[in-house]
């Protein structure tokens, strides 16, 4: 019943994905070759599998390996391009392409709950998790959100269910993955450079639906063309979340709360993740859950407690009646123009970082709350003339995030929203967002 005995693998790109399927591949009895541009011979992971006979290739991508080792398969790293020669050449034999979401898929024993969409994968992922999880159901998370898929995957019995948050780019590798329960939160003009068009793009997200049956069910927003599109030609039976319209069949708003077939599920009022977009998330992870009898207690638990993935606009505590967020994932205008809509009170944005050449006078139609706006970074001399031509009145410029919460606390008043939300990289102060993000929690927790 193993495909994978004697067949002639090959891994391009290894990284942590790489490296778990080529292992798994050398479990099933497949015939293993990796091929990496950068990675050493003398790294610890890969002498791992030097050691247990997997011939590795590094340098580059000779086109010759497919003809050499007869080659079967590839396994592709998400982040290379189809463009890539090898790839080409793949391509061009017939060779099976695939991403290692779909070996997850294929040595999987639990049912698979697959999300993707252009935002807000990780936090819809997170909260079903966490519903799962207070009901006792066994769920496991993996994929994008950072633990490998068919690692995960080898671990699971039939009394887990696996939690997976999917990209475009892992989806376009799948060949026969078909999830019990599949979801598009929704499609936005991103990864065009990678995609090309637009339709490949939805092309891609839908493959999340293609191979589910009767038995499977799509999860369908209602409210965005494209995912509705891309659903069409599903077999799945479809299960639509809505916050425009009452679905009555699905997941919708109604009398300020959020309702599943007829029955009200929670107020909106006592549910915690700030945002608009945070409630068609709320309403996608219902849908999903209530498929797999979660108790409506156990929704409750978790949305009036969540208090939303960290560094994603995320409820950092209150110091003497002001709230602050961290928000230090919103990398663009996009992600911070949605942070800025979520708040109805006055907020004191802090701001900057890396310049990539933007003018940011897209922020503009977003400032009508912001009092404050508290700058650092290489953008600081461009978002203040955005703040200046906006009537903000108190502009201050600072060095860096722990002087802007300091800064943000003196020009606030009780009941001010405090939130980072950069709209910019962090990489010309910073190694990562993360980083950034955990420097303005701890100078948050400094003022207590
Ligand atoms: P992803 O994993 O898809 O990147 P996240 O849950 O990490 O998504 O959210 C990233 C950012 O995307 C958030 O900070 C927010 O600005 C935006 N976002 C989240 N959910 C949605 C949504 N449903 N619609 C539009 N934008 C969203």
């Amino acid at each position: 019943t193993n495909e994978y005995i004697h067949k002639n693998v090959l891994v391009i790109g290894l990284a942590k994905s790489g490296l778990a399927a080529a292992k798994l591949l050398h479990k099933l009895g497949a015939n293993v070759v990796v091929n990496d541009l950068k990675a050493s011979k003398q790294e610890s992971a890969v002498l791992e599998l030097i050691e247990v006979g997997i011939k590795v290739i590094t340098g580059d991508h000779p086109l010759t390996i497919l003809d050499e080792f007869q080659i079967d398969e590839v396994v592709k790293n998400p982040g290379i391009p189809y463009s890539n020669p090898l790839i080409k050449l793949a391509q061009e034999k017939n060779i099976p392409i695939i991403t290692e979401v779909e070996l997850a898929y294929k040595i999987s024993e639990a049912d698979i709950i697959a999300i993707t969409g252009s935002n807000g994968k990780t936090t819809t992922t997170t909260l079903i998790y966490e519903m799962l999880l207070v009901d006792n159901k066994r769920p496991l998370i993996a994929g994008n959100i950072g633990t490998v898929a068919c690692e995960v995957a080898q671990d699971a019995t039939k009394d887990n269910v696996i939690v997976m948050e999917l990209s475009s780019f892992q989806l376009l590798g799948t060949r026969e993955f078909k999830p019990k329960i599949a979801m598009i939160l929704n499609i936005f003009d991103a990864h065009l450079d990678y995609h090309g068009t637009k339709d490949e793009y939805i092309y891609a997200k839908g493959k999340i639906y293609e191979n589910q049956s009767s038995t499977d069910v799509a999860i369908i927003n209602y409210d965005d063309e494209d995912v509705m599109r891309s659903a069409e030609g599903s077999h799945a039976e479809k299960l639509f979340f809505s916050s425009t319209k009452e679905c009555m069949d699905g997941t919708y708003l109604k009398d300020e709360s959020v309702w599943f077939k007829g029955e009200r599920i929670i107020s909106l009022k006592d549910i915690v993740l700030p945002g608009e977009h945070n409630v068609e998330n709320v309403l996608a992870a219902i849908s999903a859950v209530k498929l797999l009898g979660v108790t409506n207690s156990a929704i409750r638990k978790v949305l009036t407690s969540f208090n939303g993935v960290k560094h994603r606009l995320q409820f950092v505590g209150e110091v003497l009646k002001r709230k602050f967020y961290n928000d230090s994932k919103a990398t663009n205008i996009l992600a911070t123009s949605k942070a800025l809509k979520a708040f109805h009170t006055p907020t004191i944005l802090l701001a900057g970082g890396l310049d990539r050449g933007n003018e940011f006078d897209e922020l503009k139609p977003y400032l009508k709350n912001v009092k404050a706006m508290v700058l650092f970074g290489e953008t600081a001399p461009k978002l203040e003339r955005i703040a200046k031509e906006s009537g903000i009145e108190v502009i201050k410029r600072v060095d860096n995030v722990e002087q802007a919460v300091y800064t943000a606390f003196e020009v606030s008043t009780t009941e001010d929203v405090i939130l980072l939300s950069p709209a910019c990289a962090s990489w010309d102060q910073y190694k990562t967002f993360e980083e950034r993000g955990d420097i303005f929690i701890q100078a948050v927790h400094k003022l207590n």
